[in-house]
């Protein structure tokens, strides 16, 4: 049994019903899950009246309401996370432990969203005059319309769903076809944890129509996207063109450094094991190496062979340490990422082809002896591809680090606490790593700095994006 797909509209499941459907495919052997409806323009209409309507009284509910709805769809998200990883699993390919593991963490952004809305607060500005009082409140900003992708659906979703309600808005989120049974489940949760209707609305459809049609309605006042750079920037042009308040989660490269005085063997085992996972297939995937000359050979070594014993196949299968890619679009890229390294005299240490089975497998692979103008070494791969390359001179190392449009995560391994301190401030990136991999918890804020996004989700800086600043002044 795989999850019941449905569009969810004013607190309805909304089923098929002459709607446009699209197939639902398992990546680990190309058979069809069921049928996704696809949002008329009729279904976007009434999504946006019904979060238009519920606003009115959502934005004056009481945080300690919001607060018990979003704790319970955190206790709801434990009970049922075997269930929705398994679906997780079925449509997007990760094994099931990462899976089970995604639904588990994101228990725990829901439970911070339902401490921290309760926190939200405003100030008192004393006054020129004894007589005047000014406030400054903090509002919700109104409808939003959110984005989300195929990689980590649910925890895509939970934290821009979790910052929206918990801030007093109502959203509309159309999540991702390809794999989107951690979005039904969500909606389930929030539907069982007895949120009023048209708070939350989940829509499908054809990306780019849907969100044309949304930013552009003049009921949605902010836009939240997690997803490719360029998808991104057109998103961004059109919520600016109408003047709409933006949180973009865009994509990465991110670089990682490993000094002469790093301990190699952990290093290696610890990049690799962060390598592999989601198949290479997320954003804060360490993707650019560049190791010490000292430790160069030491580290592929070790780092290769750990890839080697990697076991890749169906993530239902408990042995499985590496899923297939999500989609089959993505293996042309893959290819065309080791083809150009190469055709630029890169070598292929491991792996650099398709996996011969059913499903979308590609292997771990290791590239070395490239140059930094190889197309993988500028692009993010979002896969299991690692280019490792060498440097001698730990200036020229940043430099080459910051050298791209990115800055979402940098990772560094060393034991000198004076390089780990100028690394932490000298790398250009929302988040950076010093000898482990330490991003993404509910507590702590995610963002990227240039091409990588605007905004942060998570930490205390997570409602931001969702409120707007009012001064009341009287007398
Ligand atoms: P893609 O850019 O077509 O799609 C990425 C995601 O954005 C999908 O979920 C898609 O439904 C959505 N999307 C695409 N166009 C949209 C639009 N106009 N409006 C709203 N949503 C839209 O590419 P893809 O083949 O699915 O993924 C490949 C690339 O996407 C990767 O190389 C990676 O850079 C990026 N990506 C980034 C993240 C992330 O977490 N930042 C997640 C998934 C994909």
């Amino acid at each position: 049994m795989y999850q019941h797909l449905a569009l969810y509209i004013n607190g309805q499941f909304l089923d098929g019903q002459g709607r446009q459907t699209q197939a639902v495919i398992n990546p680990a052997d190309g058979s069809t899950l069921g049928q996704l409806p696809l949002a008329s323009q009729a279904d976007l209409d009434a999504a946006l009246h019904a979060a238009q309507a519920a606003f009115q009284s959502w934005r004056h509910s009481s945080p300690m309401d919001r607060s018990a709805i979003l704790r319970k769809v955190a206790e709801l998200s434990r009970e049922r996370a075997q269930e929705i990883g398994r679906n997780l699993t079925l449509d997007q390919g990760k094994p099931l432990a990462e899976a089970v593991g995604e639904i588990m963490s994101c228990a725990d952004h829901a439970d911070w969203h339902a401490e921290e809305c309760r926190r939200i607060y405003g100030r008192v500005i004393p006054a020129r005059n004894p007589k005047v009082q000014q406030l400054v409140l903090r509002e919700p900003i109104g409808v939003c319309a959110a984005f989300t992708p195929w990689n980590f659906p649910y925890n895509q979703a939970i934290r821009k769903i979790c910052a929206a309600i918990g801030a007093g808005c109502t959203i509309i989120l159309k999540g991702p076809e390809d794999s989107p049974s951690a979005v039904m489940a969500i909606a389930q949760a929030f539907h069982d944890a007895g949120l009023p209707p048209g708070v939350l609305n989940i829509v499908w459809g054809v990306p780019h129509e849907v969100s044309d049609y949304l930013i552009r309605s003049p009921i949605v006042r902010k836009v939240s996207f997690t997803g490719s750079v360029p998808v991104g920037k057109q998103l961004a042009a059109l919520a600016g063109a109408h003047m709409k308040r933006i949180t973009m989660e865009l994509g990465g490269h991110s670089p990682v450094l490993v000094l002469p005085d790093a301990d190699v063997a952990r290093a290696a085992r610890q990049l690799a094991r962060f390598k592999i996972r989601n198949a290479g297939q997320v954003c804060i995937s360490p993707t650019r190496f560049y190791i010490h000359d000292d430790i160069y050979t030491a580290f592929v070594d070790r780092f290769t062979q750990e890839l080697a014993n990697v076991k890749v196949g169906d993530g239902l299968d408990p042995d499985t340490q590496m899923g297939p890619l999500a989609h089959e679009r993505r293996i042309p890229m893959m290819q065309k990422f080791v083809d150009n390294a190469r055709s630029l005299g890169g070598k292929v240490l491991l792996g650099g082809e398709q996996i011969k089975r059913d499903g979308f497998f590609f292997s771990p692979t290791v590239l070395t002896d490239l140059p930094d103008d190889a197309l993988v070494m500028t692009e993010e791969p979002f896969g299991p591809i690692a280019p490792l390359t060498r440097y001698s001179d730990l200036d020229d190392a940043i430099a080459r680090a910051n050298s791209l449009p990115f800055g979402l995560s940098a990772y560094a391994f060393t034991q000198s606490l004076q390089d780990a301190h100028r690394l932490g401030t000298e790398l250009e990136s929302g988040m950076v790593n010093i000898n482990h991999f330490g991003s993404s918890l509910p507590e702590t804020p995610f963002g990227g700095v240039k091409d990588s996004g605007i905004g942060s989700e998570g930490g205390a800086e997570t409602f931001d994006g969702y409120l707007v600043t009012k001064f009341v002044t009287q007398i």
